[in-house]
């Protein structure tokens, strides 16, 4: 029997590796399904995690779409619509997260392998959810839960650093989940740290956004909340924190 590990690179999966070794539970593969629109920080810790897997004897596996994230989101031609590509991934949308599991599951059920599966242990209802008979959960038996699981990477040395342009950042101070950089489930405090501390990637998004007819966040009371009318809001915030933080100097009036 085969043994292998879904890893995604994000701190819980890691953590997972981490704890396999670690108490020396049988891994044979551990396999990356590779989206092309991670962040590069999660790549560089791919990257880093590699030496330990082969040290330990592991294969590493990497899986990718049938077809470039970018050609299904844009040009790829959808039965009964006219413009063509599935648009942002995300929410009830989630064709990327179909095609992953599909292709991890069909990859693990191809060689009959029983698979760990990194899903922390207060995340109760991803667990319930889990059917599959060959999967197996050993953040839940360690008791491991999703901040135990950070600082255990974080004590192995891997901490997602990502420098886009305005200083290094690690991902997890500023987004809930590390997931794809043009991920529609980020929530607007993720989005507004990506505007701030990752420019370059809400460039990326702002060059998504052209060429998408649906607002990344949809539309609240009528409104869009595109990636534009989203950068315009988060400016005005940032405007609006600055005045009230100014002091004013001694002796000068304050302007109410
Ligand atoms: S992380 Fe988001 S964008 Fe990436 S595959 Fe999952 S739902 Fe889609």
């Amino acid at each position: 029997m085969k043994y292998i590990a879904s890893c995604s690179f994000g701190k819980d999966s890691l953590a997972m590796i981490l704890t396999i070794i670690e108490h020396g539970l049988p891994l044979d593969e551990v396999v990356f399904y590779d989206t092309g629109m991670e962040f590069q920080a999660l790549y560089n810790v791919r990257d880093a995690v590699l030496p330990l897997l082969r040290k330990n004897g592991i294969r590493y596996i990497e899986l990718h779409p049938d077809r470039p994230f970018l050609y299904d989101m844009l040009e790829r031609p959808v039965k009964g619509r006219e413009r063509r590509g599935y648009g942002w991934c995300g929410g009830l949308c989630r064709w990327g997260t179909t095609c992953k599991l599909k292709a991890l599951d069909r990859y693990a059920e191809s060689i009959g392998a029983k698979v760990y599966v990194g899903i922390a242990a207060d995340e109760h209802d991803r667990l319930k959810k889990e059917r599959k008979p060959y999967k197996i959960f050993p953040l839940a038996s360690y008791k491991l839960t999703e901040a135990a699981c950070l600082e255990l990477c974080y004590a192995a040395g891997y901490f997602w650093e990502e420098d886009g342009g305005a200083g290094v950042v690690r991902l997890y101070d500023i987004l809930d989940r590390v997931s794809c950089w043009c991920c529609c489930n980020k929530n607007l405090k993720e989005l507004r740290n990506i505007r701030k501390y990752l420019p370059l990637y809400w460039e990326k998004l702002k060059d998504l956004q052209r060429q998408l007819e649906r607002p990344m966040k949809g539309f609240y009371k009528g409104q869009p909340r595109g990636v534009f009318e989203l950068g315009e809001r988060f400016m005005k915030e940032e405007a609006e924190h600055e005045k009230a933080q100014e002091i004013p100097a001694p002796g000068q009036a304050l302007d109410v």
